[in-house]
């Protein structure tokens, strides 16, 4: 018989401090408990059944003495494994019940099942199953709050069962029912024993003690006696059939016939992460009003971030097109000293002949030269303030410019100065609202000029405001409109292998050796990149620690909000530890809470930026918002970093809770 010891207690003491003293409130209780038994533990208010009600359920350990479960020693086992008996062996039923009140009655009762891993379709037909058999069938759906005591002491019995229920403890579990409901209970306890569950009863009433085959009187801590009724009563007090007897040697079957059929697979795992989650999504709906002001935190910052980066991303987004279009690897020289120079228009020291002297040089590509004036453009008896532009070929490309109607000029006509001109589409529309303008002469200042082409509609640099513009040779402008023998500004394509820098100090060395001095300032794509770029770092930098600042005040917010979220819950979380939660399940959930609150305020701040962003651009034009995926993805990824960093600490103190002090919490 001695292989059929269930539980074994020897000289177990439990002592809690009281101010300065500890008070032993067990006194070396020795007690084997043998599978099948039905044990009634019988005792005054306060003579510590509870306490030992306690150690045996792995609540609460020892002070001193032993405890061993099916052989194994209790005292050096981890709170995961003590978890892991709550799960698998024992089934607790409370006098005060202990159901989860955001839970319906099938929910509540599958709790110990979501710990084991237990698929939820499997679970739920379990649930009901048993819900079914204890007369639930019609509240599976109920919430505690909406039952009877007695049908809530009934799904805190199925829960009990779940997991198989092994060893059922019953702590007072008629203490706070009426009589009828006490005698179901009392009565399903019974049966349950009779199907082979082991069952420890604890009461002060000897009418319910008379149930049990076994009972044990405790006063003051210490056991008096332990005696075996030989005539066992139902609730009623009749004489019951005494089949426990036939128990006690049986090996309880539910467990282990449960368990194989439940399968723990990496599934499991991905279903107790979900049903944690599920765990999380419900408290927050439950404190709405206050889970969105945690967020507001979290959403200002992103929100602020996102804006800001797509600002930031749109303005040089721009300015890398208008480069990209004159291509990577141009230098474009200006007269004066440097960009904004007052006298640079009036500095004549960019010749046509330094063109013809770069364009020797060995690494130079191709050069292009511009010149620009206004122009009185007449037609008729139409006539408008214009601006004539004198090019090259290749600056039609590198100002993004396409002809809609005709062709530009060929190289010929450059050379020959011949007075042909490309118009823009304000100047088409003034001067030939009805009719084609190609092959139309118009007079430009005072040469007649014929059109060859028809710009298409753009919005390049080089279209200035309203006015009408004209494209002609530069060469033409130079010498038959204006008479001046400088150029407003050359551009240089260095050939392919050639390094921008020492194409530029090549350049400028060439140029003040050929002026004299430095009379000209030169912009390479290069170095605008590279202004923008660290233009751009600057800013990035700047941005990335006003957010830090707002994301850490953000993360302050939730860090407070869990902790109060935790003592709130803290009877919440006794329950799930009593019914067999590890601490990773409620760290998880806690954490995975955060996160989400987290998440969701980074989300939120993501799409109100967008929104914000969308709006600016509407009613000023000239701003441009660019989101990046990128920038998206790391603001969603930072806020839940930030849900981790900061809901760890709260949520490890939640996992850390001494589950009979959580219990105990109200
Ligand atoms: P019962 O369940 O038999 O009514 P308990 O086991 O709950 O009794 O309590 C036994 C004694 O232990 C009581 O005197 C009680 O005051 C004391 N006690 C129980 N829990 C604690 C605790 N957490 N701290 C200090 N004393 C406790
Ligand atoms: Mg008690």
């Amino acid at each position: 018989m001695a292989d059929n010891v269930l539980l074994e207690l020897k000289d177990v003491r439990r002592s809690y401090q009281s101010g300065a003293t500890m008070v032993e409130v067990l006194h070396g209780i020795d007690l084997t408990v043998k599978a099948g038994e039905m044990v009634a533990i019988i005792g005054p208010s306060g003579s510590g059944k509870s306490t030992l009600m306690n150690i045996i359920g792995c609540l609460d350990n020892p002070s001193s003495g032993s405890y061993k479960v099916m052989g194994q020693d209790t005292l050096n086992m981890a709170p995961d494994e003590l978890a892991a008996l709550r799960r698998d062996f024992f089934g607790f039923i409370f006098q005060r019940y202990h159901l989860l009140g955001h839970l319906c009655a099938r929910e509540n009762a599958q709790v110990p099942a979501v710990y084991a891993g237990v698929r939820k379709h499997k679970r739920d037909e379990r649930a009901k199953e048993l819900l079914g058999s204890l007369g639930l069938d019609e509240r599976t759906e109920y919430k505690p709050s909406q039952l009877s005591g007695g049908q809530q002491q009934r799904v805190s019995i199925a829960r009990a069962l779940m997991n198989g229920g092994q060893i059922i403890l019953a702590d007072e579990p008629t203490g706070a029912l009426d009589t009828k409901s006490g005698q179901d209970v009392m009565k399903t306890l019974q049966e349950l024993n009779a199907q082979g569950h082991t069952v420890i009863i604890v009461t002060h009433d000897p009418r319910i003690a008379a149930c049990a085959r076994r009972v044990i009187a405790i006063e003051d801590g210490s056991i008096k006696s332990d005696t075996i009724n030989e005539q066992i009563k139902d609730i009623n007090g009749d004489i019951h059939k005494d089949n426990s007897s036939a128990n006690t040697t049986g090996v309880p079957l539910s467990t282990s016939l449960v368990k194989k059929q439940w399968s723990l697979t990496w599934s499991s795992y991905l279903d107790r992460f979900k049903e944690a989650f599920i765990m999380a999504y419900r408290a927050m709906l439950s404190n709405r009003m206050r889970t969105l002001l945690t967020m507001l935190g979290i959403i200002i910052g992103i929100m602020a971030v996102v804006s800001v980066v797509a600002l930031a991303r749109g303005a040089s987004e721009k300015i890398i097109a208008n480069i990209a279009a004159m291509g990577t690897n141009t230098i474009t020289i200006y007269p004066g000293q440097r960009m904004g120079d007052v006298r640079s228009g009036r500095v004549q020291s960019l010749t046509p002949r330094d063109l013809v002297v770069l364009q020797g040089q060995p690494f130079v590509d191709s050069v292009s030269a511009s010149v620009q004036t206004n122009a009185l453009l007449r037609r008729g008896a139409q006539e408008s303030n214009a601006m004539a532009q004198g090019v090259s070929l290749d600056l039609f490309r590198v100002y993004g410019l396409k002809v809609k109607e005709g062709r530009i000029f060929s190289n010929q006509e450059l050379q020959d100065r011949a007075q042909v001109g490309v118009i823009d589409d304000n100047a088409a529309k003034l001067f030939f609202p009805t009719e084609s303008a190609l092959g139309k002469n118009i007079i430009v200042g005072n040469i007649s000029v014929k059109v060859i082409g028809i710009l298409a509609k753009t919005d390049s640099f080089v279209i200035r405001g309203e006015n009408p513009n004209i494209f002609m040779p530069y060469t033409s402008v130079m010498t038959r409109l204006i008479n001046q023998n400088y150029l407003s500004s050359i551009v240089v394509r260095i050939k392919e292998g050639f390094s921008t820098p020492v194409a530029e100090s090549s350049i400028k060395s060439l140029l003040i050796s050929r002026h004299g001095r430095q009379d000209f300032f030169m912009q390479s794509s290069d170095t605008i990149m590279k202004s923008i770029e660290s233009a751009t770092s600057t800013f990035t930098i700047m941005i990335s620690a006003i957010a830090v600042i707002s994301l850490v005040v953000g993360g302050i917010g939730v860090m407070n909000i869990m902790l109060v979220s935790v003592t709130e819950r803290t009877r919440e979380i006794g329950i799930r530890m009593a019914v067999g939660a590890r601490q990773s399940d409620i760290l998880s959930q806690f954490l995975i809470e955060a996160v989400m609150v987290c998440m969701l305020g980074g989300l939120l701040g993501v799409i109100l930026s967008y929104i914000v962003g969308q709006v600016i651009m509407h009613f000023v034009p000239a701003i441009t918002l660019s989101y990046s995926m990128f920038s998206i993805i790391a603001a969603v990824l930072t806020s839940s970093a930030i849900g981790i960093a900061f809901g760890f600490m709260p949520a490890r103190s939640a996992s850390k809770l001494n589950p009979i002090e959580a219990l105990a919490r109200e």
